[in-house]
């Protein structure tokens, strides 16, 4: 079980931004920026965006149509933000549950 489908069950505390049906987002325990936040599926069948079939779109579409107003909430809607997801040990993903950065709250380095 990895630490995210822990704290979707409740068995790890999450300092939480938003919850529906399908999705969670709450803050990264150890931020990289002044806003970062972690969007996940509830669903923990997906390790990376590489697992990703016709039959997720639902799932994935809905959690992509959520990240404007997680971002209200963060406070970074306006002045911008970055959404990222790492896939795969060069990526350096640590936690192989999908799950897609919201990073902002500051200005960012180009890519
Ligand atoms: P990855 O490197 O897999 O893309 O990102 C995993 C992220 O999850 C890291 O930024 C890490 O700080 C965060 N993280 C790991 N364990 C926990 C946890 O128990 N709670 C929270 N809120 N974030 C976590």
């Amino acid at each position: 079980m990895t630490v995210f489908a822990k704290i979707v069950a409740g068995e790890l505390p999450c300092n939480k931004i938003y919850e529906d049906e399908y999705i969670l987002a709450f803050h990264d325990i150890n931020p990289d920026y002044k806003v970062h936040a972690l969007v996940i599926p509830k669903s923990g069948h997906l390790e990376g965006i590489q697992d990703a079939q016709m039959s997720d779109k639902e799932l994935l579409g809905h959690l992509m149509s959520k990240i404007p107003l997680i971002a209200e909430k963060l406070g970074v809607d306006k002045t911008g933000y970055r959404v990222v997801t790492n896939n795969g040990p060069d990526s350096h993903q640590e936690v192989p549950h999908i799950h897609f950065h919201i990073l902002g709250g500051e200005s960012l380095r180009g890519l």
